[in-house]
């Protein structure tokens, strides 16, 4: 009898995804937080491994598991986790989850101008706190109607975002390396979308040339009183400059879900009242999870079985389009 090939899941995978492994592989389940030693047993021989963006997967991981790896699966769009030259060099498959989850990241950066714009969380802070007086002079916020709101970046998450944000009535504009017209968006020069946004909105995926790219000369391009969304990555945004751009009113308020040094948040950020801190839960709904969890078990089945991936990460990919609704 011949064994099935290894999995080593060190994502944190729904059942689901679980389920569609198990069949036909012998599945090894780790979780983020496995040790040295889990992975000397488990990674030799393994034929894929299953990550997500939290995950470091470089040279040494790919090595561990030698010459059988054919695969290793993202449970997420964002690939910034993965060394793709390492694994190009040793012949393996990188694989993401695009598409699934671009309503539920949307979303969130949506709620995310709602909350930074009307102060819920200082808010909600003042009634749990016992310090409301019954007035609301002081905590007065800004509306999205009227405004002016700066997509950077304008993929598959920044479109829908666009979508959402039309019975808003904001003007719209957006940035890319991209050149020529865009529909919903007026497309601008990142420093001139800078300039005119009263929300920015950062879309853009964590590459050499995008890390800090929110710096403090974008910060001094910015409105007085702009209030940035980050629903990217952490490291879009130089974090010591963002803290002195909200100390210094520069930025009356800024809303995250995602920090440099994850799960680290910083109490430079934590200290400050016009902050909304959300724990990286853009795609974090239990559907979208589930249509995660699928696409990221039929990358790893595809590839051991010698198929194209339905989601190549890093090129040759069947580009998976945008989809509003979570699993379709
Ligand atoms: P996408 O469809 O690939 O869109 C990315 C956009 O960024 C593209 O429009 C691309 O356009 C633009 N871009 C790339 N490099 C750029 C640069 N240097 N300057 C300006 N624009 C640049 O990706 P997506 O599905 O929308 O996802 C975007 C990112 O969101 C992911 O990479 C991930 O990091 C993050 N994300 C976070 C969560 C969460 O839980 N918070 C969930 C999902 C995704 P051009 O190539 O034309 O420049």
């Amino acid at each position: 009898m011949t064994s099935k090939p290894r999995v080593v899941v060190l994502a944190a995978l729904p059942a689901l995804g679980f389920d569609l492994l198990r069949p036909r592989f012998d599945v090894a389940a780790g979780g983020p937080r496995v040790d040295s030693g889990w992975l000397r047993k488990h990674t030799p021989g393994a034929a894929g491994i299953v990550a997500d963006p939290s995950i470091p997967v470089g040279p040494e991981l790919m090595d561990a598991a030698g010459t059988s790896l054919k695969v290793v699966s993202n449970f997420g769009v964002g690939y910034d986790n993965i060394d793709i030259e390492a694994a190009r060099a040793r012949g393996v498959r990188a694989t993401n989850t695009p598409g699934v989850l671009t309503n539920a990241t949307a979303e969130l950066a949506v709620a995310l101008m709602l909350a930074a714009g009307r102060r819920i969380a200082e808010a909600d802070a003042m009634i749990r706190g016992d310090s409301w007086s019954g007035s609301q002079e002081n905590i007065l916020g800004r509306e999205l109607a009227g405004a002016t709101v700066g997509l950077v970046g304008f993929g598959r998450i920044a479109q829908r975002v666009a979508a959402l944000l039309a019975p808003f009535e904001v003007r719209l504009l957006c940035s890319s390396r991209s050149s020529g017209p865009v529909r919903d968006a007026e497309r601008l020069a990142l420093d001139d979308l800078l300039a005119e946004s009263d929300f920015v909105s950062l879309h853009v995926p964590l590459t050499p040339e995008t890390r800090h790219l929110v710096d403090a000369n974008a910060f001094a391009k910015m409105k007085r009183g702009a209030i940035l969304v980050n629903t990217s990555r952490g490291a879009v945004v130089d974090t010591q400059a963002l803290i002195d751009a909200l100390r210094s009113g520069r930025l009356a308020a800024a809303g995250l879900d995602v920090y440099e040094d994850e799960p680290h948040v910083p109490p430079g950020l934590c200290d400050l009242p016009n902050t909304v801190l959300l724990p990286h839960i853009g795609s974090a709904t239990a559907a979208t999870r589930d249509a995660m969890a699928r696409l990221c078990a039929e990358n790893v089945i595809a590839v051991i079985d010698g198929q194209e991936p339905p989601a190549a990460a890093g090129g040759r990919s069947r580009r998976i389009r945008a989809s509003t609704t979570a699993g379709s």
